[in-house]
């Protein structure tokens, strides 16, 4: 594989959110040549939809992807019409920011308004993460806005997603909007992806569906330390990322490639220029 191209390099938020709030990361970006963002709700709410999408506009970057949506599983109705319409605020969001998808995380088993996992019935939470995501999709398309699901690794199954192989991802996509609109696709995060068998069918497979919406980069660190927040710098773990590269290219996914890394006692520590710079190389030389 050559090197990818440096003008493909983005950014999505969390990989600074300890160091910079919203608008700083946006001139930061700006700053180092940067032409990619992809920034999360909460970071948008505290620095202002309309001024954060004007600060967006006038760097001149492209919105990878919003992050995120889901959440679809609850215990009771109205815990489920709480997602549904937050879901819709999500998409309105992704449009007034100029998102070329919203990003997608299902939701794992229903958890009470406490946060406590209230069910055992993980094939039940599938059918609500089902039956919610129609629902938005039909928000959602008609309204312009593309949805990546991004499947999480197995270790989120009851807390985070309980979608969790690019097969599953699919699947979805199969069901929900069979004639391969381009409204309902993928998130590809190789942190949670690499280890499938089946990645580079399922990447072909998604790709012959015009489905393939996002590419998120990082790497697996061996030992990893904390199941969320210990992400490494690609080049620093173990994923072939030129090689998932490849097969996402020979799929045609001509979009950009978004660097998240959470990495509480790592990154998260370091000098937020260091940290661009650093992605800025390690895109160009491990990716
Ligand atoms: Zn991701």
């Amino acid at each position: 594989m050559s090197a990818p191209d440096p003008s493909l390099l983005s950014i999505n938020t969390a990989t600074v959110r300890a160091q910079w709030p919203l608008p700083d990361t946006i001139a930061a970006l700006a700053r180092h040549g940067i032409r990619g963002i992809s920034p999360w709700r909460d970071q948008v709410a505290a620095a202002g939809l309309d001024d954060t999408a004007r600060r967006i506009r006038d760097a001149g970057l492209t919105v990878t992807g919003l992050c995120r949506g889901g959440m679809f599983p609850a215990p009771d109705r109205e815990g489920r019409r709480a997602a549904h319409d937050d879901n819709r605020r999500a998409v309105d969001e992704a449009l007034t920011l100029g998102a070329q998808c919203l990003v997608l995380v299902v939701g794992g088993l229903p958890k009470d308004r406490g946060g406590q996992i209230v069910s055992r019935d993980l094939a039940g939470a599938r059918e609500m993460v089902r039956d919610g995501l129609g629902s938005l999709y039909e928000y959602a398309h008609g309204a312009g806005m593309p949805l990546a699901i991004e499947p999480l690794h197995p270790m989120y199954a009851a807390d985070r997603a309980c979608v969790n192989t690019m097969a599953q991802a699919n699947a979805l996509c199969d069901e929900l909007a069979p004639d391969g609109t381009d409204g309902l696709g993928l998130a590809v995060d190789v942190y949670h992806v690499w280890w499938d068998p089946l990645l580079r069918a399922e990447i072909i497979r998604a790709g012959e569906r015009n489905r393939l919406f996002a590419y998120h980069i990082c790497d697996w660190l061996v030992p990893t330390r904390d199941l969320l927040n210990d992400r490494g710098m690609m080049g620093d773990g173990v994923i072939d990322l030129p090689l998932i590269r490849g097969w996402m290219d020979a799929a045609g996914y001509r979009g950009m490639h978004e660097v998240e890394i959470f990495s509480a006692q790592d990154w998260w520590k370091r000098d937020g220029d260091e940290v661009l710079l650093t992605c800025r190389r390690r895109h160009a030389e491990a990716s």
